[in-house]
């Protein structure tokens, strides 16, 4: 077991439920087949808790309950008002119980609690409060002005929308998916990614004290072969929302397609930053330092690929490698860990296997990096950050590696560094680090993804919608004023006019 000595004693009571159970129309439910599943914490490789393993008969209980509170709880027909009141307490109940959800999320994905505190929970309360206001803003009845009939618009709720999430950042995803979904008027249903489904399941207590009808939200924890296959199968859902690998996105979007149902993925990311010659090399390099250790490198949008003028090749690199060997590597409940384990085993292997294949292809590494001791935690999961460089084909400049590995290649020119970075078929997040504004807004144009930043990297104030395209997403984003309307169905209402 984890060493839980230092945790909050309602995370310790949380956690000794055995299993933690499914939240399913307002109640705390095993799984109907009675099975369970470990979740470990990855800075110790130890068990953290037992969890409900929900499967297809789960996810079948969690869908009519979704359907049954669409039809019946209210929560679709009330007022705008009314629901972002229930929304705006739920935020307060995050915002009150955050050093909770801080330390589930610190323990289950791996992350510094300073970072789970500072970022991921705040941000949760932040987004539940921003599309409560927007959609009380939102005219929901639009006339339309037509000759010869009286004509109107109205945006309805879908019904139960669906949520299949990752591992890397559980609780603020459920904020950018559930927050839009909710404030609209559906019903949800999630399933967590099965590495880390703590802290939605908590997050479910606050939907109750906030007073949210039962089966509003309901959280079915398990795999992603029976629980999220199972969901995406399901007949009655009415959206979908994925975010995780480009090939289950695939298999995701077939399901909903066989069904007919609208989804949204958000999928993965080979993000670069393009860095001209008349930056400080060293403060940019501590900037991308920062990105590329940021939640231990899983980041689908993180700046992985380093384009450097050639004229700053020399002192960013010198820079960057100094400031990667001095990140200290620990266990996330430590103060002063800046940069915790790899959620799991499978995913360190997956980074290591990665540095290995990218130096056998000809790869040079600027910074080796593999596996990391920490003194106290043998059987953590850690890794030190890399840095390589090479040939812009080489395996670890192309794919997405999901670990604290940047990928460095040197560039003359602007219409050079244009094509390095358009050569990936991801479409997510790309960044211009220059002071010429101007050269500035003219690359990050030229950059095929859903978002580029100038001057900084992941970025992401509430309003500013996020996407991805081509192999990094489709059907629409999240964070802007139009992810509340894919949550709304458009139904126009004529009359002819005598
Ligand atoms: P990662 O590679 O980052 O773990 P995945 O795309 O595999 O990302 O996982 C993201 C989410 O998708 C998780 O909740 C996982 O359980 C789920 N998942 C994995 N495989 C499937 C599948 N075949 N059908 C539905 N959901 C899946």
């Amino acid at each position: 077991m984890a060493d839980l000595s230092r945790v909050l004693p309602e995370v310790r009571e949380f956690l000794a439920g055995r299993p933690v159970r499914m939240y399913i129309g307002g109640k705390w439910v095993e799984a109907v087949e009675g099975g369970t599943f470990r979740t470990l914490d990855p800075g110790d490789g130890t068990e953290l808790a037992t969890v409900a393993e929900g499967r297809a008969a789960d996810i079948d209980r969690a869908v009519n309950a979704a359907r049954e509170a669409f039809l019946e709880s209210g929560w679709a027909t009330m007022p705008v008002r009314d629901r972002a009141v229930l929304l705006h307490r739920l935020a307060d109940l995050v915002d009150r119980h955050r050093p909770a959800l801080a330390q589930l999320e610190s323990l289950d994905v791996g992350k510094p609690l300073t970072a789970a505190e500072s970022i991921d929970i705040p941000n949760v309360a932040q987004t539940l409060r921003w599309y409560a206001d927007l959609a009380v803003r939102t005219r929901l009845r639009e006339p339309i002005a037509v000759s010869g009939y009286e004509a109107w618009q109205v945006r309805m709720p879908y019904g139960v929308a669906a949520f299949i999430l990752p591992w890397n950042f559980p609780l603020l995803l459920v904020g950018w998916n559930l927050a839009p979904a909710l404030a609209a008027g559906n019903t949800v249903v999630v399933k967590p990614a099965e590495d880390t489904p703590l802290s939605t399941l908590y997050f479910c207590r606050l939907v109750e004290e906030a007073g949210i009808p039962p089966g509003v939200v309901n959280v079915v924890p398990g795999f992603g072969d029976k629980a999220g296959a199972a969901l995406a199968e399901h007949p009655g859902i009415n959206r979908m929302g994925f975010t995780g690998s480009p090939e289950v996105g695939r298999q995701i979007a077939a399901a909903c397609g066989a069904n007919l149902v609208p989804v949204k993925l958000e999928l993965g990311g080979k993000g670069a930053a393009v860095v001209f010659d008349d930056v400080d090399p060293v403060a940019t390099a501590r900037q991308l330092v920062g990105a590329i250790t940021f939640n231990t490198g899983q980041v689908c949008c993180t700046a992985t690929r380093w384009l450097i003028h050639e004229r700053i090749w020399e002192p960013f690199v010198a820079a960057a490698r100094e400031m990667l060997s001095a990140v200290k590597i620990g266990h996330g409940q430590e103060s002063d860990t800046q940069m915790g384990p790899l959620v799991s085993e499978k995913q360190r292997a997956r980074v290591l296997g990665y540095l290995e294949k990218g130096l056998a292809t000809g790869g040079e590494a600027l910074l080796p990096g593999g596996r990391a001791e920490v003194p106290g935690h043998p059987c953590g999961f850690y890794v030190r950050p890399a840095m390589l460089t090479g040939h812009p084909d080489n395996i670890c400049a192309r794919d997405e590696i999901f670990g604290p590995v940047a990928f460095l290649m040197r560039f003359g020119d602007e219409a050079e560094s244009i094509e390095l970075v358009n050569r990936s078929p991801y479409g997510l997040a790309n960044s211009v680090w220059t002071r010429d504004l101007e050269r500035a807004g003219r690359v990050a144009v030229s950059l095929v993804a859903g978002n580029s930043w100038i001057n900084g990297h992941n970025l992401f104030p509430h309003g500013v919608p996020y996407a991805g395209c081509n192999l990094s997403g489709m059907g629409g984003g999240v964070l802007g004023p139009e992810t509340l309307m894919d949550y709304l169905r458009p139904q126009s209402v004529v009359r002819p006019l005598e």
